[in-house]
Order: structure tokens, then sequence, then C-alpha cells
């Protein structure tokens, strides 16, 4: 990334005030997503339409990215969230969907320093994928126009220790069958047991891994996308030690 874009990105992307200021100045300069972030810092109260289709989704994980480090920094936007709220109420463009784990110390919101309209965030233990989860992402980036299909895993994560331990409790027993196939496919030399921090932190990133080459396969919609550089599926992983959000490419 150019010195610009970071410094605008960090400046206006997902999550901005006064975007009155910003049209116009956009006016003077052309509609395209350099211009706008060129203008000044200026920010919208929630991200538009037109900004949101003129970001490529290596700028929206860009922004991801540095609202990760103001997060680690103990920084966040000076953001108001009762203006994001108002100035969403009407309409919604969000520009990336997220499949991250229900685990309560991995809001991807929070850690990645993202308001109100920013994101559509699926949550569910261990981050698999079902019918259900592939039709909310085929929502959000082909009828909504999210641009970026990102799923996040964590490290620590309870439901791929419950996985390796071969848990058993009512409907959860299903949901963790979903991951022992990351358990089979992960390489490790050490001991492969949940008690293994680094085992299991190896599973959960293979599982990362796994479900986005599933959502690949079994959604055509979002592989159609991808194929035309429309949008950008990935992983990611989240330290809750270092407080880290790791982007696999
Ligand atoms: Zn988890």
């Amino acid at each position: 990334m150019s010195e610009w874009s970071a410094h605008s990105l960090d400046c206006n992307c997902l999550g901005r005030r006064h975007f009155l200021k910003l049209a116009s100045a956009a006016t003077v300069v052309g509609i395209n997503g350099a211009a706008f972030f060129l203008t000044d810092s200026a920010r919208a109260d929630a991200l538009t339409k037109e900004l949101r289709d003129k970001l490529t989704p290596e700028q929206i994980i860009q922004a991801m990215q540095n609202g990760n480090k103001r997060f680690r920094r103990g920084e966040r936007k000076d953001r108001n969230y009762l203006r994001e709220q108002k100035a969403s109420a009407k309409g919604q463009y969000p520009a990336a969907t997220l499949l991250s784990c229900i685990d309560s110390r991995a809001p991807a919101e929070v850690i990645m320093d993202l308001g109100i309209g920013d994101i559509f965030n699926c949550r569910i233990a261990g981050n698999v994928r079902s019918s259900d989860v592939l039709g909310s992402m085929e929502f959000a980036c082909k009828l909504a126009g999210a641009k970026v299909a990102l799923v996040m895993g964590h490290t620590a994560c309870g439901a791929i220790k419950g996985a390796i331990d071969n848990a058993e409790l009512g409907n959860l027993t299903g949901l963790l069958a979903k991951i022992k196939p990351a358990i089979e496919a992960t390489t490790y030399t050490g001991e492969r047991s949940a008690k293994n921090y680094g085992f299991v932190d190896a599973v959960g990133r293979k599982n990362v891994e796994l479900t986005v080459a599933g959502i690949r396969k079994d959604s055509p919609i979002l592989a159609e996308l991808e194929a035309k550089g429309t949008i950008k599926i990935t992983g990611a992983m989240y330290n809750v030690e270092t407080a880290a959000v790791e982007f696999f490419d």
C-alpha cells in the first residue's frame, strides 16, 4: 500500500464523519477511489454505497489491518455510534462479510475498530460453515455488495478444543463434527491434545484454511465472484494473547 492510501484508509475508510465535506471535495477531484482518499481526512457517518463500491478488496483488508493496529495501540477512531446508527438506518453498504467464532474475546468489530454498517458478521462456534452461513455470505456479497469474505479463527478456541476432545453435548456434537476434518488434516509433531495450545492453534488455523476452501467449493456464487475479481475470499487468525489479527494472504 502506498503512503497516501495507508494514511487515508486510516482516516477515511470504514467509519467516517462529515461526509458532506468529503462529497463536495470529491466532486472537485472526480469520483474515484484514489481521489476520494486523497482529498482530506474528512469522514462520513457510515459507509456509503458510492464509497464502498470504489474500494478494492485489498483496500478493505488493509483498512481492517489498520483498525487492528489501532486496537493494539489502545486507540480507536473518533467515532460516534449514534451518528453511525442514524446514517445507516435507511440503508447499509458493508464492505466485508466475516465468518468468525462466538468467542467473547474475539469480537471482530472491536478488535479491528470497525463501526455500525461496516461488516456483516456471521458468528458461530468454531467459525464452521453451513448452508445457512453460505447463504448469508452469498447475500452479503452477491446482493448487498460486500467485497471481502473473511473467515476469522482465533487462538485458544474452545470449539477446537472440544472437537479434539471428542466432546459430546446435544446439538454441539454435530457442530464439532464439522471441525474434525481439520484435526485429521493438521500436521503436527508434538502432543496432539487439547491441553497443548500449540496443537489447538494449528488445528484452528487448518480449520480456517479448510473453511475458506469449502466456501469456494460449496458456493459457486462466491467462487464466481472471486474468479471475476469482484470479491476476495481469505482467512485470518486472531491471537487472543497478542491481540493481533494475522491475515493469511
Ligand atoms: Zn472459538
